[in-house]
């Protein structure tokens, strides 16, 4: 590793995070060069060649047996489909490849271990008409459709996402927006699905339009990963839509700092241009991004692309995930290794979506040690103590203690 020494003696390497540079990122037709740039660059068109089955994606990769196993049951639990453009960041030569670890089924998928359930956060049983989940008092979770541009294998959705399971989810907006309506005490409404931006533009204008058009709705808020399957979807007649209806605000969905690519930036500058603030959910998932430095590249990307880490979540207790979950422990260790080594805003909340549907509860490493009648011991992001008085003026002395290391302190 190579070192400079700036002033005032702080050591760190001159290089850290080289990777990050965007000219590393990805940008390119790759494996589809041939295809014309007017069809490449049309979301139609990449949806019309999604990769969907064995036969295709052996083309291009000589599958492992637990992917072959995996591909042929998909279709039974949750569709496979990958957007020629994700495609080209699969690592063909590597079966441990973060981005195929996420898009191609495994035959683990087939096995449900103990506590994993079809709905994990018990959506179902909040569903206020089909497609709304009114489970807090002021904010209602609005499932619009139950097609996305690619699958995830950890999809928490999994149960409709793509009908694989015979569901038979049939989102219908009427009666959503007429709940809506009727409920004053709605202010918050998340537009997600399946993927809301698979929409026609007619469609995403008329539900926003509606949303807009309700006195008491404030926010509107859309989760999609369709920036990431398929940023050619973030054309300029779809930013004027969200211009129109402003402020939208946009959760998009990066695992990995592979899937940060020029093309992605160029569409979240897009969407940053017509107002719309954008956060990333990630989960932490593993074999994907449950080490420090691979999350530590994804957050710093994420925020050279105007995007603010929002939530890491443990992975949900999706039936068939538990290859792809990781535990709760790595998740805090990441937290503690990221917390004062980078920028704030990179941080994102580490969460469990409780099972069952207690709700997203924050997870955080031990940084208060002790409160007693007069102050509070904390312990920085270096393992040093410090104390801090609970009443003003109360007269401790705040700074570093020097006895760092009495246990006594820790409870
Ligand atoms: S994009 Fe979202 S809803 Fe669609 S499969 Fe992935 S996680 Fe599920």
């Amino acid at each position: 590793m190579v070192w400079n020494v700036p002033e005032g003696n702080i050591r760190f390497p001159r290089f850290m995070y080289p990777h990050d540079q965007t000219s590393n990122w990805h940008r390119g037709q790759g494996l589809w060069a041939d295809t014309p740039a007017k069809q490449w660059n049309d979301w139609k068109w990449q949806l019309k060649n999604r990769l969907t089955s064995i036969d295709q994606l052996e083309k291009f990769i000589d599958l492992t047996p637990e992917e072959k196993a995996g591909c042929r049951f998909a279709n039974q639990k949750l569709a496979l489909a990958i957007t020629p453009y994700f495609f080209n960041l699969i690592d063909a030569d590597d079966p441990d490849c973060p981005v195929r670890r996420q898009m191609i089924p495994r035959g683990e998928e087939l096995t449900t271990a103990p506590d994993e359930l079809l709905d994990p956060l018990g959506e179902d049983g909040s569903m206020a008409v089909e497609g709304l989940v009114h489970r807090y008092p002021d904010r209602v979770l609005f499932l619009v459709t139950d097609r996305c541009a690619a699958y995830c294998r950890y999809c928490t959705r999994s149960r409709l996402v793509s009908n694989a399971q015979d569901y038979n989810f049939h989102p219908e907006f009427e009666s959503g927006l007429k709940y809506i309506e009727e409920h004053p005490e709605i202010r918050d409404v998340l537009l997600s699905g399946g993927d809301p931006l698979l929409l026609s533009d007619r469609k995403i204008d008329y539900l926003l339009g509606r949303l807009r058009a309700i006195p008491h709705v404030e926010f509107i808020r859309i989760g999609s990963r369709i920036p990431v399957f398929l940023p050619q979807r973030i054309t300029p007649e779809l930013c004027e839509i969200f211009r129109k209806h402003g402020p939208i605000w946009m959760s998009i969905h990066v695992n990995h700092p592979k899937e940060c690519t020029l093309e992605l930036k160029d569409a979240c500058e897009q969407m940053s241009y017509a107002g719309v603030p954008l956060g990333n959910q990630s989960v932490l998932l593993r074999g994907v991004n449950d080490e420090t430095d691979t999350m530590r590249s994804l957050l710093h990307r994420l925020l050279m692309m105007r995007v603010r880490p929002y939530y890491l979540y443990q992975c949900d207790l999706i039936t068939g995930s538990a290859h792809l979950r990781t535990t709760v422990e790595k998740g805090l260790d990441i937290i503690r290794g990221l917390r004062g080594h980078t920028t704030g805003y990179a941080l994102p909340q580490l969460v469990v979506d409780a099972p069952g549907g207690g709700g997203k509860i924050p997870l955080n490493p031990e940084f208060v040690q002790k409160i007693t009648d007069t102050e509070i011991i904390l312990r920085n992001y270096q393992g040093k103590i410090y104390r801090y008085p609970l009443v003003p003026g109360g007269g401790t002395k705040s700074g570093e203690t020097g006895f760092e290391n009495e246990e006594i302190l820790v409870y």
